[in-house]
């Protein structure tokens, strides 16, 4: 008998549809909460989700079509928010409510069952990364994103920093599609990690970062990590112009 990988999000609200708990979708969400929690939550975002991948292209496009970032977004915790708030509406609808609009898995979703919200939610996300807010739905509204920044924190595959080596050049925020304010306690020498659990452990900022002073580290337990930091993103605006 196969087993079915499930995230969790989708086993809450299973759970909260039904209000009851199949040991199936127990063993079903354990190794993928074990993965992910040893790893990094979002590591899922960083290097599985199709929906990061189609971002990322699209972000490519807007910096060759130069379009500029619409200047506002919403907070990046207001994902945990909306995961919470499926969850309940999960149990109020007796459905599980995300799966109805998620646009991660949409065409295949579509092809199978012909529910073809998610393909809609799908467009709209892709759009606005192109001419709204930047990276708005996973950085700020994505249920499953707020679901796995929960878990991220505590990931135990952190980006560290070298604070004698950087030269804040600033290159590993402007690289950062997640949001360039989780970088700021490390970059202002308060963490020695990336500790925060938005972290996608993607290593965009390794790469771009001219004199080696970030890498890629397991382990965050006794290092005082600053998992949120105080900058807020306003003073590090994520442009078009200043991106590499
Ligand atoms: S935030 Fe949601 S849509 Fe975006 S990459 Fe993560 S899981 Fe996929
Ligand atoms: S801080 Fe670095 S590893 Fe983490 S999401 Fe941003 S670019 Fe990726
Ligand atoms: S890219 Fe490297 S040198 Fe530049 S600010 Fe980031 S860590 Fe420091």
């Amino acid at each position: 008998m196969g087993v079915t990988l499930l995230d969790p999000l989708a086993v809450a609200e299973m759970a909260a549809a039904s209000r009851t708990v199949d040991p199936m979708w127990l063993v079903g969400v354990l190794p993928v909460v074990a993965v992910y929690g040893i790893l990094r939550g979002r590591a899922f975002c960083g290097w599985v989700c199709p929906v990061n991948l189609l971002g990322e292209g699209v972000d490519r496009l807007r910096r060759l079509l130069k379009i500029p970032d619409a200047g506002f977004s919403l907070p990046r915790r207001a994902k945990v928010a909306v995961a919470v708030s499926v969850v309940v509406l999960s149990g109020a609808l007796a459905i599980p409510a995300f799966e109805l609009f998620s646009p991660i898995g949409a065409v295949s979703k579509g092809l199978a069952v012909g529910a073809f919200a998610g393909v809609a939610t799908l467009l709209a996300v892709l759009a606005c990364d192109l001419l709204g807010p930047r990276r708005l739905w996973c950085r700020s509204v994505c249920p499953l994103g707020g679901c796995y920044e929960v878990l991220g924190k505590v990931g135990q595959l952190n980006v560290a920093i070298d604070h004698s080596a950087c030269i804040h050049c600033g290159r590993c925020e402007q690289a950062c599609l997640c949001d360039p304010s989780i970088l700021a306690p490390a970059l202002e020498g308060r963490s020695p990690i990336i500790a925060a659990g938005d972290c996608m452990a993607c290593g965009a900022c390794i790469d771009a970062c001219p004199v080696g002073a970030l890498r890629f580290r397991l382990g965050r337990w006794g290092l005082g990590a600053d998992a949120e930091g105080t900058r807020e993103l306003e003073t590090v605006p994520m442009t078009v112009e200043n991106r590499t």
